[in-house]
């Protein structure tokens, strides 16, 4: 075949020829070395071995296969067989996968996971706004969002607490718990206007709504509930699933959304302002239900989870695995798997390629000058700009404003990141050797007290300060919170921190991080976490008794890169297919997986 659409031929594959070949082993648990230092692994027989851990290593044929039973005979030649080194540690909960000083160790065989306290998991649930800043999640924008642009629900109108109304929907079903059944019409509007960018989910309808891989699964999931979730949710139930479902975050519904979900038949437990009791009570109200029980868990956060763990560890029995979308859940999870108290297989879809770069460098790209626009309204052009960290999240600031004109200065402490930044055109240099100047700060370290104090004193007039990172330590705000200092709310989100000579600073979202806080995240990059949230049910669901053991998994590579091709027809891309010739030489399959585990893409 000659050079072929992207959408003609990978969107083409049917999500069986994605789904694994029976006899395959299982893929990528992730596990970390004795030391703590994980390592994720493609084949958990290899655990340990020279395959597993070097990127040098002989190539296995079962690289980036997934496990499902419905898949290809075909199985990849592709070399990989070496682990992937996990380098952020934000996202994982704060446990890197390598040590601070780079240093990886060499994992034993078949070790599983060495947490050190595992108590601390399950029994210590951050507080919900701890764990919001902690959980990169679906649709985490109206979580963070105070004043977010996610929900239009005013909900000051009606105090009656949801748990004290009786609702029905339009036949007659009241298994649902929402703030208002009325607003259904205009949540409908909402959840139809993100199908519109979310074109994987609504392809993976038509394309396996014949199959119904999920069909008898009874999905309990814990997520932000917004028109995002509910194209996710409607997809599970084109797909056969049926869903009970309770919010993750109890800022983050959007209530119009639930409302137009359980109009639609959902049993949804959830509204925006619940309080922590309610939090629980709704978790509850999914799980303990007479005649159902669920055999799949979607969670973000691990909360949901946890309930089970705690109150009914019993379903456990029945329960073929748990999805886990954030950073945090994901945490928990290892944490659980270390005290040998996984008792179901677990897939990480946090760790997802797809997930990662659209999550960190695309998603900030795209939404860095959307948080500073809408509080500040600031004009870009010729502003001198300093950002901290040039990661993932620092390169798609910096893109982002050195395309609109702004002159860019990065700071870091990884030359090789800081090489990268030399190439790329930006000027590295010292926080303090441009702190005078600058009319912009931007921290997207991951890292605490990247500006403290002294650098915010040296600060001129009117210097706009403000946080990627996921904690909000990266500046020493409450180095500010000192008695010679005024505060000025200004703005929702914006403070004027003013000095005794009257110097001024813009403190935005009181260093929590920007753009959750003051914009929205894009639609699309919600759509490829969705959409790997699905393929890791159908894959859990479907797996043959055996395939996953206890433990964390990776979603096979194959699956990551169908999610990629089922978002390529949105921009009429035209992918390259390989001949016969050259995948031969290769050594690849036609249909994928490209690339070995650890490629850095
Ligand atoms: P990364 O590890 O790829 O990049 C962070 C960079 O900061 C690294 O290159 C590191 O060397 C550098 N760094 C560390 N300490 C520094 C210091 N004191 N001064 C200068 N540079 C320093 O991580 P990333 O993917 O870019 O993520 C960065 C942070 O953003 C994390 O906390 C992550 O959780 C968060 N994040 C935010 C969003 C968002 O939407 N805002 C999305 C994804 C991730």
């Amino acid at each position: 075949m000659s050079v072929q659409v992207v959408a003609a031929k990978m969107a083409e594959v049917e999500l069986k020829d994605v789904l694994t070949g029976k006899d395959l082993p299982a893929e990528s648990p992730v596990t970390p070395t004795s030391e703590g230092k994980n390592l994720i692994r493609n084949d958990p027989h290899e655990a340990g071995s020279s395959a597993a851990t070097s990127p040098t290593a002989e190539p296995s044929a079962k690289a980036g296969e997934g496990s499902l039973g419905l898949l290809t005979p075909n199985t990849a030649k592709m070399p990989q067989g070496s682990a992937m080194k996990r380098t952020d540690p934000q996202q994982n909960g704060g446990e890197a996968f390598v040590n601070r000083d780079g240093t990886v160790a060499e994992a034993p065989r078949m070790k599983k996971i060495q947490f050190a306290d595992q108590k601390q998991e399950f029994n210590k649930r951050p507080s919900k706004i701890g764990r919001r800043s902690l959980s990169r999640s679906i649709s985490q924008s109206s979580t963070d969002s105070y004043s977010s642009a996610a929900s239009y629900t005013d909900s000051s109108d009606d105090e009656t607490s949801p748990r004290d109304k009786q609702q029905k929907n339009s036949k007659g079903n009241g298994d649902f718990c929402i703030k208002n059944i009325k607003q259904a019409d205009f949540g409908r509007r909402e959840i139809e206007i993100a199908e519109q960018e979310m074109p994987a989910l609504m392809a993976l309808r038509k394309r396996a709504q014949g199959e119904k891989p999920l069909a008898g699964a009874k999905v309990v999931g814990c997520t932000h509930i917004t028109a995002q979730t509910a194209v996710l949710m409607e997809t599970l139930s084109a797909l056969g699933a049926q869903c009970r479902w309770a919010a993750c975050n109890i800022y983050s519904t959007q209530n119009e959304v639930a409302a137009a979900l359980a109009e639609g038949g959902f049993s949804v437990f959830a509204w925006k302002g619940e309080s922590e009791d309610d939090f629980w009570w709704c978790i509850d109200r999914c799980v303990n239900v007479e005649g159902w029980q669920p055999n799949m868990i979607l969670d973000d956060g691990g909360d949901l989870t946890h309930w089970i763990y705690k109150k009914y560890p019993n379903m456990f029995k029945k329960i073929k695995g748990i999805v886990e979308e954030s950073v945090t859940g994901v945490h928990r999870l290892y944490q659980l798997s270390k005290a040998g108290k996984l008792c179901v297989p677990a897939m990480n879809v946090n760790d997802s390629v797809t997930k990662q770069k659209f999550d960190n460098l695309y998603c900030c790209r795209e939404s860095i000058l959307d948080g500073l626009k809408r509080t500040t309204d600031v004009m870009f052009g010729g502003k001198q700009v300093v950002v901290c960290g040039y990661g993932e999240v620092g390169k798609g600031c910096c893109a982002a404003l050195k395309a609109m004109g702004s002159i860019v200065y990065v700071t870091e402490i990884d030359p090789i990141c800081a090489l990268q930044a030399c190439m790329d055109g930006f000027r590295l240099v010292k926080l303090n050797e441009v702190i005078r100047q600058v009319d912009i700060v931007i921290t997207c370290t991951g890292n605490k007290n990247v500006v403290v104090r002294e650098n915010l004193d040296r600060m001129k007039n009117g210097c706009i300060v403000c946080n990627m990172g996921h904690s909000n330590t990266e500046i020493d705000v409450a180095s500010l919170r000192t008695p010679e200092l005024t505060w000025e709310r200004v703005r929702s989100q914006v403070d004027h921190v003013i000095w005794p000579d009257g110097k001024r600073i813009v403190l935005l979202a009181e260093g929590r991080l920007l753009n959750l806080s003051c914009s929205t995240v894009p639609t699309f990059v919600l759509s490829i976490t969705a959409t790997t949230q699905a393929l890791a049910l159908i894959e859990l669901y479907n797996a043959p008794e055996g395939r996953y053991k206890q433990d964390v998994y990776l979603l096979p590579k194959k699956m990551d890169e169908y999610v990629a091709s089922l978002h390529l027809p949105t921009f009429d891309a035209h992918l390259t297919e390989l001949t016969d010739e050259q995948a031969k030489y290769l050594g690849l399959n036609k249909n994928g997986p490209f690339k070995p585990n650890y490629y850095r893409y």
